[in-house]
């Protein structure tokens, strides 16, 4: 299950913020700005899922927050609106929906959902289209875009060592059991939060270090190749096998060096990490 969704609710009158509250408060977190000023401080400091924004506030209008909001963000916004006029606006600006008031608690309740539903479809969507299909792990797509990301300290690129003959010794299916089983030994070891692991493509795989010292990627490496080296493959039911492989690492996001040391791994006898 979900968990459950966090809605910022802004307005200038105390009356309406308790309306809102009452009326989403069974389904959803609520948390209240009477500012837009608060408003941008809340967002700072909470993960927030979608805003609804009352348009008439002293100081910053609702439209001023959502033009705002919109130059670094695409948070859901529902514009609480009084007259036909700012529809129109508000829309323009960028909210996703608008509803005026005096609202229907079932109305908001239903516009909520939808906009929700939304953002989760095309996270969804955003998913499936960055996963490897056979390995579940994340895809040469998710890869590109991770590279450029600025707290990759290390990267590492992995190459199942014999492949081909792995696969003609075992089939292709074989091949895609062990990429499978590969991808499982690997993930086992990963703090999901600083490294993350990608298939590159075939049997070349890589795994993107945030905020690590060379120690401690040497270390993971290391103990993960006697993993690969010890846990058997089954190729198929009852049918094990054991695998290596080669990694070459560089520092920062500089994939040429990691794939250039990968090489040299290969070359000097497969089954080890290179990082010099
Ligand atoms: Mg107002």
């Amino acid at each position: 299950m979900s968990p459950i969704k966090t809605i910022l609710v802004v307005d200038d009158d105390a009356i309406f913020l308790d309306l809102y509250e009452d009326a989403l408060k069974d389904s959803y977190q609520v948390i209240r700005a009477l500012s837009g000023f608060e408003a941008f401080k809340l967002l700072r400091e909470n993960r927030v899922d979608l805003m609804i924004l009352d348009s008439t506030m002293p100081g910053l209008t609702g439209l001023e927050v959502l033009e705002h909001l919109r130059e670094t963000s695409d948070l859901p916004v529902i514009m609480v609106t009084a007259d036909k006029d700012k529809e129109v606006q508000a829309i323009e600006t960028g909210a996703n929906d608008f509803i005026s008031k005096p609202w229907d608690s079932r109305v908001l309740n239903l516009r909520v959902k939808k906009e929700l539903g939304i953002v989760d479809a095309r996270e969804e969507m955003i998913r499936l289209i960055y996963t490897d299909n056979l390995t579940n792990t994340w895809n040469r797509g998710k890869f590109d875009l991770d590279l450029e990301l600025d707290h990759v300290s290390h990267i590492a690129m992995f190459d199942i060592d014999h492949f081909k003959v792995f696969n003609d010794t075992y089939g292709h299916q074989g091949g895609d059991e062990a990429l499978k089983q590969f991808v499982e030994i690997i993930q086992s070891t990963l703090n999901e939060r600083t490294q993350t692991l990608y298939r590159y493509g075939g049997e070349e795989f890589s795994v993107l270090y945030s905020h690590h010292s060379d120690k401690e990627v040497m270390e993971h490496l290391e103990a993960l190749l006697e993993d690969i080296r010890t846990i058997p493959i089954e190729v198929s039911e009852g049918v094990f096998t054991s695998i290596t492989a080669s990694i070459g690492v560089a520092h920062g996001n500089n994939y040429q060096e990691a794939d250039k040391r990968l090489y040299i791994a290969k070359k000097s006898g497969r089954d080890q990490v290179v990082f010099q």
